[in-house]
C-alpha cells in the first residue's frame, strides 16, 4: 500500500491537451479518468500551461479529485510544432484587353448563347445593314429606356443578347419583345470594347456554362482554326464554373495563363543539399524532400513568397522560444497541389479565375529545453513534480497498444492538427519514430481557400460533417442519396440549400456554395492529399527497410482518425500495401484519442 501513488500523463498537443490519470499500485496500474481541452498558444511554450490546468481539472473533477492528490505528472518531451500552413499562388490569369467576362450576377437575364456584333443600345438605330448585335448598355440608360430602343430596332437589325451595367437584367428582359441572354452587373462595362464580335452565354439556373467554358465551343462560335483554339484555352478555363460569360474576340486581346515566380526551397541534409522551385508543383517539392533523409533545416528564396513564409516561422517561434532565428530549424514541409479563386488581372466584372496553388505546411521541432521550462512552471505552480517523460511518437505507441487485438510489431499513425506522427515497435521493444509536416489543420485550409470561405471554423466543420440537400421542407436528401424525412417543417430559409448534417438533425446552410457534389470532392481530395501521403511517407520512414511493404500492422490514432472518411481513406491506401490498418480504440474506450498521454502515464509504472 505504502508505494501507491496517482499519477498523470499530460499530452500538449496542436491542438488538444489530453489528460490521463492513472492510479499505480506496485505492478498495478488502473486508469481512472481521463481529460481534454484546447491547447493555449503554440505548442511547446510557456503559453500552453493555462490549457494544462484546465485539462488536469477536466480529468480531476470526474473523480472529485485535486492536483494536489497527485503525486507525479509527465509531459510529452520535444513534441514537433506546427510552423505554419501557408498558400503559394504560382499562376495568374491576366487580360491584356477586354476579351472575356466570366462572372456570376445574381440574376442574369434568359438563357443561351447570343453571337454578334458589340453595340452600344443608343447607336441602334443608326445601323443600316443586315446585323447580329450584342446590345451593351451603360448605366447611363435606364432599362426602360434600353428595352424601348430595343424593342424598336429595325428588321435588318437582329439583338442576339445584352451586356448591362446596372443589376437589372431581369427587368429588362421582362420589357423585351423577344427574350434574349442578357449579363448584368459588369461594372466596368465602358471596358467592353465595342464593334467586336463577341459571344455571350447565360446558363440555366442551376447549371453552369457549357458553350464558353469549352475551347471548342469558343472554336465553334468564333469559327477559329486549331492554332486560334489553342490560344483561347485560358478563357475557357477561367469561365469554367460560371453562371454566365461573355467572351470577345479583339484583333489584339489576350488571356494568358502566367505563372508566377513563387521562389525556391532548400533542403538541407547533413551531406547534400537540394533545391526545387516552388511553382514546379507539389510532386517535385516532395521528391525533393523525399531524396534526404536526415532533413537539417529547409530554407526559401529570400525575397521571394515562399522565403517569407519560411522566414516568419522561424521568427514565430524565435520570439516564442527567446532564441536567435538561425537557431530555428524546420525539419519537414509537406506540400499538396491546390487551387484558390483570385481576382483575373484586367478583368471588367470582378471575376475569379482558379489560379493553380501550392499549400505548404511546416514543421519545427521544438526541444526537450523549452519542454523543461513548461515542466519547472508547473512543478513550482502546482507543487508536484512534473517531469518531462518521454517523446511523443514513443509515448504514443505504448498508449496505441492499449487497444485490444494489438500487439508487437507493431506501427502506429498519430493524425493530429498540426503534424502525423508515426513510430515502429519491433518484438524487442525498440521504437523507431518520425514526425512529418501537414495534418488536419491543412485539411481545413485547403477546404478554405478551394472554396474561397472567410472563415476557417467553416472549413473545419466542412471537413468534419456530412452533406446534404434541402429538397422540400419535409425532406432532406444525404449526400450519399438517402433520404430523411422529417414531422416538422424545416427552417424555409435553408429551403434549396446545400447544407451540414450536425449532431441532433442540425442543419447548417453553406451559403453561396452553387453544389454538394463539388464541396463533397474537395473535402474528399483534400483529406486524401493531406493524410494518404503522410501515412504513406511516415511509415516508409520508420519502416526497417524504408519500404511499407514490411509493416503488417499499423494502429491509427490523434483526433484526425475521428474523422469519418479519413481513417477509412488510409486503410484503403494501406491495403495496397498489404498492410492492415485500423482505428485505435485506446484501452478499450477512448476511441483513437488519448494515446499519447495514457503512454505517460504508463511510464510512470515502468520506472518504479
Ligand atoms: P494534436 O495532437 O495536434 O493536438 P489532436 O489529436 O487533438 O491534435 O487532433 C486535432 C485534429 O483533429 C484537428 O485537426 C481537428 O480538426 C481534428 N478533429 C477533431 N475531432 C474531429 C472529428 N470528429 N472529425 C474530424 N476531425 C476531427
Ligand atoms: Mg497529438
Amino acid at each position: 500500500m505504502g508505494d501507491m501513488k496517482y499519477v498523470a500523463g499530460v499530452d500538449i498537443g496542436n491542438a488538444t491537451t489530453e489528460v490521463a490519470i492513472a492510479k499505480i499500485d506496485g505492478k498495478d496500474i488502473e486508469f481512472i479518468a481521463s481529460g481534454i481541452g484546447p491547447t493555449t498558444g503554440i505548442k511547446g511554450t510557456l503559453q500552453n500551461i493555462s490549457g494544462v490546468f484546465m485539462s488536469l481539472r477536466n480529468a480531476l473533477d470526474k473523480v472529485g479529485m485535486d492536483y494536489s492528490d497527485l503525486q507525479e505528472i509527465r509531459i510529452n518531451e520535444a513534441a514537433p510544432v506546427i510552423g505554419d500552413v501557408a498558400m503559394e499562388t504560382i499562376s495568374q490569369t491576366v487580360i491584356t484587353e477586354s476579351t472575356v467576362i466570366g462572372h456570376n450576377p445574381s440574376t442574369p437575364g434568359g438563357n443561351g448563347v447570343g453571337v454578334g456584333t458589340s453595340v452600344l443600345v443608343t447607336e441602334l438605330s443608326k445601323i443600316t445593314e443586315e446585323k447580329d448585335v450584342i446590345v451593351v448598355v451603360p448605366s447611363s440608360v435606364s432599362f426602360a429606356q434600353a428595352a424601348l430602343m430595343m424593342n424598336g430596332a429595325k428588321k435588318n437589325v437582329h439583338i442576339t443578347g445584352a451586356i448591362v451595367q446596372e443589376d437589372d437584367g431581369v427587368l429588362l428582359n421582362n420589357r423585351l419583345d423577344r427574350k434574349i441572354p442578357i449579363i448584368d452587373e459588369v461594372l466596368q462595362i465602358e471596358k467592353v470594347p465595342l464593334g467586336m464580335t463577341c459571344a455571350i452565354e447565360v446558363a440555366p439556373q442551376g447549371t453552369v456554362l457549357d458553350t464558353l467554358s469549352n475551347p471548342y465551343g469558343i472554336a465553334t462560335v468564333f469559327d477559329l482554326d486549331s492554332e486560334e483554339t489553342k490560344r483561347v484555352v485560358p478563357i475557357a478555363r477561367s469561365l469554367i464554373g460560371s453562371r454566365s460569360g461573355v467572351v470577345i474576340k479583339t484583333p489584339t486581346g489576350d488571356v494568358q495563363a502566367r505563372s508566377i515566380k513563387a521562389g525556391t526551397i532548400n533542403v538541407v541534409g547533413p551531406k547534400k543539399e537540394v533545391d526545387v522551385d516552388v511553382d514546379e508543383g507539389a510532386d517535385k517539392i516532395m521528391e525533393a524532400i523525399a531524396t534526404i533523409q536526415d532533413i537539417q533545416d529547409i530554407q526559401g528564396e529570400t525575397g521571394t513568397n515562399v522565403g517569407n513564409m519560411l522566414d516568419k516561422v522561424r521568427r514565430t517561434m524565435a520570439g516564442l522560444t527567446e532564441k536567435s532565428p538561425d537557431k530555428i530549424k524546420i525539419q519537414d514541409i509537406l506540400a499538396v497541389d491546390t487551387f484558390n479563386p483570385q481576382k483575373v488581372i484586367g478583368g471588367i466584372a470582378d471575376e475569379f479565375a482558379l489560379e493553380n496553388a501550392v499549400g505548404i505546411a511546416a514543421m519545427v521541432k521544438s526541444d526537450r529545453l523549452q519542454m523543461e521550462k513548461i515542466a519547472r512552471v508547473l512543478t513550482e505552480k502546482l507543487n508536484v513534480p512534473v517531469y518531462v517523460g518521454g517523446v511523443e511518437a514513443d509515448m504514443a505507441i505504448k498508449g496505441a497498444l492499449t487497444t485490444p487485438g494489438t500487439s508487437v510489431p507493431l506501427a502506429i499513425v498519430d493524425m493530429g492538427a498540426g503534424s502525423t506522427d508515426a513510430s515502429i515497435i519491433n518484438r524487442e521493444g525498440k521504437v523507431k519514430l518520425i514526425h512529418l509536416a501537414g495534418a488536419g489543420n491543412m485539411v481545413s485550409v485547403l477546404i478554405q481557400s478551394e472554396l474561397g470561405l472567410d472563415s476557417f471554423d467553416r472549413a473545419e466543420d466542412i471537413k468534419k460533417y456530412s452533406l446534404a440537400k434541402v429538397e422540400s421542407l419535409f425532406h432532406i436528401r444525404h449526400e450519399d442519396g438517402t433520404v430523411q424525412f422529417f414531422d416538422k417543417p424545416l427552417d424555409p430559409y435553408i429551403f434549396a440549400k446545400v447544407v451540414l448534417v450536425k449532431e441532433n438533425d442540425e442543419l447548417v446552410p453553406l451559403d453561396g456554395v452553387e453544389s454538394l457534389e463539388k464541396v463533397k470532392q474537395i473535402r474528399i481530395n483534400a483529406k486524401k492529399k493531406v493524410f494518404v501521403t503522410n501515412a504513406v511517407r511516415a511509415l516508409s520512414k520508420v519502416s526497417p527497410t524504408g519500404n511499407p511493404h514490411d509493416i503488417q500492422f499499423v494502429v491509427m490514432v490523434g483526433g484526425s482518425a475521428l474523422d469519418f472518411e479519413i481513417p477509412n481513406f488510409v486503410t484503403d491506401a494501406l491495403s495496397q500495401y498489404d498492410i492492415v490498418a485500423g482505428r485505435g480504440n485506446i484501452r478499450g474506450c477512448e476511441g483513437p484519442r488519448n494515446a499519447v498521454a495514457t503512454g505517460l502515464a504508463m511510464a510512470c509504472l515502468e520506472e518504479e
